[in-house]
């Protein structure tokens, strides 16, 4: 049964609440939730739940009606996350788990671990122990092959996965390994299930060939209740009547185990099919259908390999696999699973403009003297270093696999309205957040080489919007050419590169001075009010996740907060969202709606509010919010 907890719940009394039930033999989970905190408590005991009912602090019992009972969504209505080392597993992203199927060599794990990690890979996988139709079948290279595996996990950092045959070897494989997979052959292999769980490592199970979705959520029962949280499930192919491919890989279990169950579903093409060239498009159906990963064998040479070669990617193969996975991944609104470059940063003080002391490297859009450097310069202390990007995207990637420490984007302009790719790129990179603000005025110079005067100017170079935003200066010389360029500090570079005295650019006061040029005018903007809103981005749980312990606290200090979420396509659901804000005076500050890709007539609504000095309307805003909206998300709290 669950037992979901009253909000206010004394220490005393939950204390009483497990004793009591410890005492009737129940075995007892607490899951915090984004709503509420439950205890599920499982066990075959007879027991009146009204006797439960009664005790205090409980707010209400419900009866798990699945045969499964840690597994089932019923205990945890959102999905199981958890990290494996520097990679978190669940939700919004994709795991690639890559290598050979089994460890041949110290060399040649090592060399597979470096291919695989360069396309993107964020774990490595190979066996040691390998469970083979044939007794004179490669049976793998045993503890020695684990420890190779360890050293190219450790010289990559690739955390690394591998098969437990034998409850014997469990302490071999504690040592040695960071996912334990339980393979096809074992998914019933109860007294494995038993050894495996208790040792509370992140595990990968494998679905038997002829075991039902239900025997794999039981068979991860065994697991859940002897110990471990964390269990990665993972569709292999199952046997049919079809006999072109090795198994018939049941795709279908991805959006069925989604629905039972709130653990995250790995999918498995190469066992599924045994064919090399069948693994590419199964495993983009298996992404494209709501996989959370895949795990695919890569060997630098198939002809050759002790065990699967015919179904083993060659390297490049595989490579072009990650980069359709890259792409596919966005319409998706997920992320692909990557290694850190460095360790996420954790900021001290989420609150603070001031970042701890030491990297302060922070990745903008543009070249050297963008109004993007100008603002990150303004925001943070001295010392901090813009590092210039071609793309939005960049500066999010590079934040993401941690190459900057902190990125800053445009959202929003006073005289042009949004800046929509990057509202956009927050929802695509879900582990990214925003982490505090920053407006500046936009002031556009006329800029041309130190040579050069205002009279011989013949051609003006800048990014679309300055030239726009400069349209009642320029209407005064008829005859030069306007040039549309990617950036305005890169169209100062480029005439300074070029040394061309007929041309100018338009962009500001640090451009010209990043490429030592003379402003030939200062302020040709049509409008004064002319501002741009700037988000700094940040990786890690800083602000942390909706309902997570300390979300809110994680940015006390914080007097904003930036969400976004759907609505229902019926009458007023949108009011009925704004009305929760309203009824506890929140202000809003901004609403913005974007077409959802791919629900044509759909829209997300971003929103900005001021946080209220408590926070408790806020918290209880949030949970009501839940409730009328979906997929609701907070993409930061933050000072302004
Ligand atoms: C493997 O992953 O190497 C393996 C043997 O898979 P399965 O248990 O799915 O056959
Ligand atoms: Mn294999």
């Amino acid at each position: 049964m669950i037992i979901v907890l009253s909000r206010d719940i004394r220490p005393a009394d939950k204390q009483a609440l497990t004793a009591f039930l410890e005492s009737k033999g129940f075995r007892l989970r607490e899951i915090q939730g984004e709503q509420e905190t439950v205890l599920a408590a499982v066990g075959i005991v007879p027991i009146d739940v009204r006797q439960v009912e009664l005790l205090p602090g409980v707010a209400r019992v419900i009866p798990i009606t699945s045969p499964f009972k840690l597994a089932s969504r019923e205990v945890r209505k959102e999905d199981t996350t958890f990290p494996v080392g520097p990679i978190k597993v669940g939700g919004p992203r994709i795991v690639v788990i890559a290598g050979p199927c089994a460890v041949e060599s110290r060399e040649h794990i090592l060399e597979v671990a470096r291919i695989v990690k360069d396309s993107g890979a964020a774990m490595l996988r190979g066996g040691a122990y390998k469970p083979r139709t044939s007794p004179y079948a490669f049976q793998g290279l045993g503890a020695e092959g684990l420890a190779f595996l360890k050293a190219a996990g450790e010289a990559t950092g690739l955390p690394v996965v591998s098969e437990i045959v034998s409850p014997e070897h469990a302490d071999l494989f504690r040592e040695l390994v960071d996912v334990l997979q339980i393979g096809a052959r074992n998914m019933q292999n109860f007294e494995l299930l038993k050894r495996v769980g208790a040792l509370g490592k992140p595990v990968l199970l494998k679905r038997g060939p002829a075991a039902t979705i239900q025997d794999l959520l039981m068979s991860a029962e065994y697991l859940l209740a002897h110990g471990t949280e964390a269990v990665m499930l993972c569709e292999r192919g199952i046997r049919t009547f079809e006999t072109y491919t090795r198994y018939t890989l049941d795709l279908s279990a991805i959006p069925v185990v989604k629905k039972l169950s709130h653990l995250p579903i790995l999918v498995d093409p190469s066992h599924g099919t045994g064919l090399r060239e069948k693994v590419p498009p199964m495993a983009l159906a298996a992404v494209a259908a709501g996989a959370d990963g895949l795990t695919v064998e890569v060997h630098t040479d198939p002809q050759a390999a002790l065990s699967d070669g015919p179904q083993s990617l060659y390297p490049d193969q595989f490579e072009k696999l990650m980069r359709d996975i890259q792409a596919l991944a966005p319409v998706l609104g997920k992320e692909v699973a990557r290694l850190p470059e460095r360790e996420p940063l954790v900021l001290a003080d989420p609150s603070g403009r001031v970042p701890p002391a030491g990297d302060l490297s922070v990745g903008f859009q543009g070249e050297r003297g963008a109004f993007s450097e100008k603002a990150l310069l303004a925001y943070f202390p001295e010392g901090a270093v813009g590092v210039p990007h071609a793309e939005f995207r960049d500066v999010f990637e590079a934040v993401l696999t941690g190459k900057v420490a902190f990125g800053i984007v445009p959202v929003e302009n006073t005289l042009t309205g949004s800046i929509h790719q990057n509202y956009d790129l927050l929802l695509q990179y879900p582990d990214l957040r925003i982490v505090g603000e920053k407006i500046i005025r936009i002031l556009h110079h006329l800029i041309g080489l130190p040579s050069s005067s205002l009279e011989g100017i013949r051609q003006v170079y800048s990014h679309p919007q300055a030239l726009s935003q400069c349209a009642l200066y320029l209407e005064r010389f008829p005859a030069w050419e306007k040039t549309p360029f990617y950036d305005t500090a890169g169209a100062v570079a480029f005439i300074a590169r070029e040394g061309r005295p007929e041309a100018a650019a338009i962009a500001s006061l640090e451009a010209a001075r990043a490429y030592g040029m003379k402003v030939l005018k200062e302020g040709i903007e049509t409008n004064s009010q002319n501002y741009t809103r700037f988000v700094i981005i940040a990786l890690g749980e800083a602000a942390g996740t909706l309902g997570a312990p300390g979300a809110i606290a994680a940015g006390r200090g914080a007097n904003k907060a930036s969400l976004v979420f759907a609505t229902a396509n019926t009458p007023g659901s949108l009011f009925q969202a704004l009305r929760v804000l309203a009824e506890r005076s929140i202000n809003m500050v901004k609403l913005e709606s974007r077409p959802i890709a791919g629900k044509p007539w759909e829209e997300l609504f971003y929103l900005d509010v001021a946080l209220p000095e408590a926070e408790e309307p806020f918290r209880q805003a949030l949970e009501e919010l839940k409730g009328v909206t979906e997929g609701l998300r907070i993409l930061g709290i933050y000072r302004s």
